[in-house]
């Protein structure tokens, strides 16, 4: 006979200020197979797990149902608890009587039969529990991160640094990401170059760090601690085992285009490195702009490249390595704000720029030597307007999301903008000003200070008259229209992800949110796991944030990857798919809705009317398989179970409620 165990958890007064725990507890007692009930304060803590341990004992128990909050806050505490005792971890059901009740009603007596019915429900589910042995697999010990900007960089440093090998891969000819565009950052305006470069040059150099430009991830397979990763090499037309970075062949290049670096502010060639401190320090040709591909003539760098490292004829190529864990730090980049505003001119004004494009024009490196200057003249502008929220927290254009960052960056772009133009003026539009994070608002403060004008309202419609730039919007404090005449506009868009991300992220099997944003296992408890056991997140790629918070999820997502790394082998959760082969017909519906790439269809030795046949029936790799349970569902002989979740156990639970 079955002996189960009923815990109800006060959980401090978040369960028990709206559920009489303690008739939940009495009702517990009378359902069948309960043997103990109690009630806790905190389940979870340490006296709590004590008192559980000490129940099983006492009591011979063989199965518990802990009822608290949802299973994915403490499910995995509980189970570890259980392989203190006697029991199997997984004859354990949660029943969440938090998120699912006392924080979603007020009625405590409607509350209380409703948690009542929920532990009724585990109770009948756990009867059905079986034992469950969780099993081993290898762990490949190397990280590849995705993604060479400042998040990138730092999660690959320390886990090179840990002693791991690292690949670190870019799309881009250069690593470094956004972070190297800056100029200065806030709210210490050190010199962002200075913080980013040297790390860049240690990613290069370092021993345990290959780094791969230019590159993207074509295909992933295999499951943590063994991804099998199709890396795409795209052409550089450059060999740049032999290439020293003489630069000759940029210098000569007759070819000029739009340097996107410089977010469209100069020109660069049509063999280039992406910028002056570039990691790796070596040209690429870019085959769409380059004469010789174009028409066939030129041919300059060939000829003139002391060391023969063109190579015309260079074509892309694919690498499979194995990697024991994914880190994906693939960024963001700025709306096309011409799409969404029409109103601000949808990009036919020159002076009226983006906060990226303001970067690279007050940067020592960039285009103007860091002299602030409109675009349209070169004049130094005497009135500038910043406007905020551009794209962000406008739902009915945009993004309903804050970018972040912005409202820092704007007080920063401002503070240039006063200390280098004598006699400047500077209006910032603005909705809110949000300023959380150390020295965040001393530096607002000595914006205002230093004499920005902080105007709170949108701004309706910018257009240009004679030259000047009318700026029409309203100043909600004072409850009037107002009208600006600047010289230059600083639109602070939203951030977005980057293109791409969204494929990269299907690609290693990790989801998205409604915004493309990558998504974390668990906002608080995982926040830089995915839902992909060993593929991690980091930096912008999961949100808009800024360079801090960008450094430190890196560091904790390498963190994560050497906790997984120092492990040889690693064990698996036995909650997995199991097929019934018995059952089976082999029409492969499972195969087609596993996301994971967790079924395959074999063939195996059966007998039909006593004669010897093949067929064909499906099959879960255990270290593939997710447990998601798609397969169960879609399954039309019901002959796939999740073991943990089976039928079975669900209809049980079901039965349970109806038998009232
Ligand atoms: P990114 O810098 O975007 O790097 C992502 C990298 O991944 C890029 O190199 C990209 O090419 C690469 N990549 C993308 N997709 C793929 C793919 N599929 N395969 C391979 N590689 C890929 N923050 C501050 O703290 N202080 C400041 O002063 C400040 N000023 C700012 C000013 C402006 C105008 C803006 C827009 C932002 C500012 N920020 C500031 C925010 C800062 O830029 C970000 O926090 C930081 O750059 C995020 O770094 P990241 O590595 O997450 O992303």
């Amino acid at each position: 006979m079955a002996r189960v165990g009923v815990m109800i958890c006060h959980c401090g007064s978040n369960i028990s200020s709206v559920v009489d725990v303690e008739r939940v507890a009495q009702a517990a007692m009378e359902m069948p197979g309960v043997a103990y009930a109690a009630t806790n304060k905190y389940t979870c803590s340490i006296s709590g797990q004590d008192t559980m341990k000490e129940a099983v004992e006492e009591h011979g128990l063989d199965r518990l149902v802990i009822a608290s909050c949802t299973p994915r806050m403490h499910e995995a505490t509980f189970r570890k608890m259980l392989s203190q005792t006697e029991i199997n971890p997984y004859m354990l059901e949660v029943a969440n009587i938090r998120e699912q009740c006392s924080w979603v009603h007020t009625d405590k007596e409607k509350a209380t039969e409703k948690a009542i019915d929920l532990v009724r429900m585990s109770v009948a589910k756990v009867l059905k529990n079986q034992p469950l042995q969780t099993s081993m697999i290898p762990v490949h010990k190397k990280c590849l991160v995705v993604g060479g900007g400042i998040a990138g960089i730092q999660a690959a440093l320390d886990i090179a640094d840990a002693g791991y090998p690292v690949t670190l891969l870019e799309r881009e000819p250069s690593i470094g990401g956004k972070m190297v565009m800056l100029d200065k950052t806030f709210p210490t305006l050190d010199c962002s170059a200075c913080i980013s470069t040297p790390k860049m040059a240690e990613a290069g150099a370092h021993p345990n760090i290959t780094m791969m430009t230019s590159c993207e991830v074509a295909a992933v397979t295999g499951y943590i601690g063994n991804f099998e990763v199709t890396i795409k090499q795209n052409p550089k037309y450059v060999n740049h085992d032999i290439c020293t970075g003489c630069g000759l062949c940029e210098e000569k290049c007759p070819t000029k285009v739009s340097s996107a670096f410089n977010q469209g502010l100069a020109q660069r060639k049509a063999i280039y490195k992406l910028f002056a401190q570039a990691v790796p320090s070596k040209p690429v040709i870019d085959a769409n702009n380059c004469r010789k591909f174009k028409d066939g003539k030129c041919g300059v760098c060939e000829k003139l490249c002391p060391l023969g490292c063109i190579n015309f004829e260079d074509t892309e190529s694919f690498v499979t390595d194995t990697y024991g864990a994914i880190i994906l730090a693939t960024g963001y980049e700025l709306i096309d704000w011409g799409k969404y505003y029409p109103e601000y001119g949808g990009g036919k004004y020159k002076n009226v720029i983006s906060g990226l494009q303001f970067e690279r024009l007050v940067n020592a490196s960039g285009p103007t030597e860091g002299k602030i200057k409109r675009p349209s003249d070169g004049e130094e502008p005497e009135s500038v307007v910043i406007v905020k929220c551009v794209g962000s927290r406008d739902s009915a254009k945009a993004k309903s999301y804050c970018s972040r960052a912005c409202c820092m960056y704007a007080a920063k772009h401002a503070h240039q903008i006063l200390e280098k133009i004598d006699g400047a003026r500077v209006y910032i539009f603005y909705i809110d000003v949000r300023t959380p994070g150390k020295g965040y608002e001393e530096f607002y403060d000595r914006t205002r200070e230093d004499g920005a004008v902080y105007v709170r309202g949108r701004i309706s419609k910018i257009y240009e008259e004679n030259g000047i730039i009318i700026c029409k919007g309203e100043d909600t404090l004072i409850g009037k229209q107002v009208i600006v005449e600047a010289d230059m506009v600083v639109l602070e868009t939203a951030m977005e992800p980057t293109a791409g991300s969204k494929d990269v992220a299907g690609i290693a099997g990790v989801s998205t949110d409604k915004d493309g944003w990558l998504t974390e296992a668990h906002p608080k408890l995982r926040p830089v796991e995915t839902q992909t056991a060993g593929v991690y997140l980091c930096g912008t790629a999961q949100g808009p944030k800024d360079i801090p918070d960008t450094v430190a999820q890196a560091s904790a997502a390498a963190s994560k990857v050497m906790g997984l790394l120092s492990k040889s082998e690693l064990e698996t959760s036995p909650m997995i798919s199991a097929v019934d082969a018995g059952k089976c017909a082999g029409c492969g519906f499972c195969e087609s809705v596993c996301a994971y790439k967790a079924i395959s269809m074999v063939d195996v030795p059966g007998m039909w009317g006593g004669r010897r046949v093949t067929r064909r029936v499906a099959q879960v790799n255990s270290g593939l398989c997710q447990g998601c349970g798609a397969c169960a569902a879609a399954c039309r002989t019901g002959c796939i179970d999740l073991l943990g979740f089976t039928n079975r156990q669900l209809l049980e639970e079901v039965d349970a409620l109806c038998q009232l």
